[in-house]
């Protein structure tokens, strides 16, 4: 599955023919968006910029209520992932078609059935058809001004996903064509310092994992998400470790890239085995990883992780 319409290209943005009384959502400020709504022509519509990272379920109400007979039209998520996500689920609740529009480049939201919404303060990945955006408009203009950290830990996460993607017992030749194309652009993106092509790769590799998944390396990760590393950073020695792991095709070339964007060794307050019983249940990734993984592998992963240096 991929969005009914995809928009790709410099001015993709500014070109679209957004419908009047649409219902623009962002994790932004009003300095930064309103220069992005000029760019992109749009006239006549509301606007929610009251999204925090991490939405919760009650903010998704709170927007559902307070546009409730406004005839909204449609919803344009522009933002990071969480005004994406914001986006999905209300679409899923009200039927309202949604047009994302990502401005960081990396989780390849956009494309995917996914969506991560926090209940009771907990994040749960969520996956539905009806989180599917009926368009996306990825538009190069939005990089530039992207702070460094954000970018290297989205362009990690893109290709974590692309290579773990690709290495999915859900993969088929289709996903792996996204996948492995999806690898190529974004390693040459950083290898050779090219990054303006981070959206296309980021955007690959959204079709490519969204319709297969991501497996031990995205597993290992969230203990240390729970402890606050951003996710494309945990990802760095994680999906390292788990290629090592599952003897991977693209063990050296993420290594490479990690070390190249200088990624350094994650620490974990939680003992290893007290972690290892946190992800074993996550059947959502583990079923899929290419190889068996028990507990006590895990445990061996975790120990690389943090006690090794696994990007040296
Ligand atoms: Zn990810």
């Amino acid at each position: 599955m991929m969005p009914r319409k995809i928009a790709y290209g410099a001015n993709a943005a500014s070109e679209f023919q957004y419908p009047e009384n649409s219902l623009v959502i962002t994790t932004t400020t009003p300095d930064i968006y309103e220069k992005w709504l000029n760019y992109m022509g749009i006239k006549k519509y509301e606007i929610y910029d009251k999204v925090t990272p991490d939405p919760a379920i009650e903010t998704i109400e709170e927007i559902k209520r307070k546009y409730e007979g406004k005839q909204i039209s449609a919803y344009i998520g522009l933002g990071g992932g969480s005004s994406m996500d914001v986006c999905k689920y209300l679409g899923k609740l009200t039927g309202i078609p949604k047009i994302l529009i990502p401005t960081t480049f990396g989780t390849g939201a956009e494309m995917t059935t996914y969506a991560v919404v926090s209940f009771d303060h907990k994040k749960k990945l969520l996956q539905d058809e009806a989180f599917l955006a009926d368009a996306a408009i990825v538009d190069p203009y939005f990089l530039p001004g992207t702070p460094f950290n954000i970018m290297r830990n989205s362009a990690c996460d893109a290709l974590a996903q692309a290579s773990e993607g690709y290495d999915s017992k859900l993969g088929n030749p289709f996903t792996k064509l996204f996948c492995k194309e999806a690898f190529d652009i974004l390693d040459n993106a950083i290898m050779n310092d090219k990054n303006d092509l981070l959206p296309y790769g980021a955007m690959l590799s959204g079709i490519g994992f969204g319709n297969s998944s991501t497996t031990l390396g995205h597993a290992l990760s969230y203990v240390f998400s729970n402890e606050g590393v951003p996710h494309g950073y945990s990802l760095s020695s994680c999906t390292t470790v788990a290629h090592k792991f599952n003897k991977s095709a693209y063990y050296e070339r993420f290594k490479k890239v990690c070390q190249k964007l200088k990624f350094e060794r994650l620490t974990l307050k939680q003992s290893l085995d007290e972690a290892a019983d946190v992800i074993m249940p996550d059947r959502g990734h583990l079923d899929n990883n290419p190889i068996e993984v028990t507990k006590q592998d895990i445990v061996n992963c975790l120990d690389e992780i943090v006690n090794k240096n696994p990007l040296q």
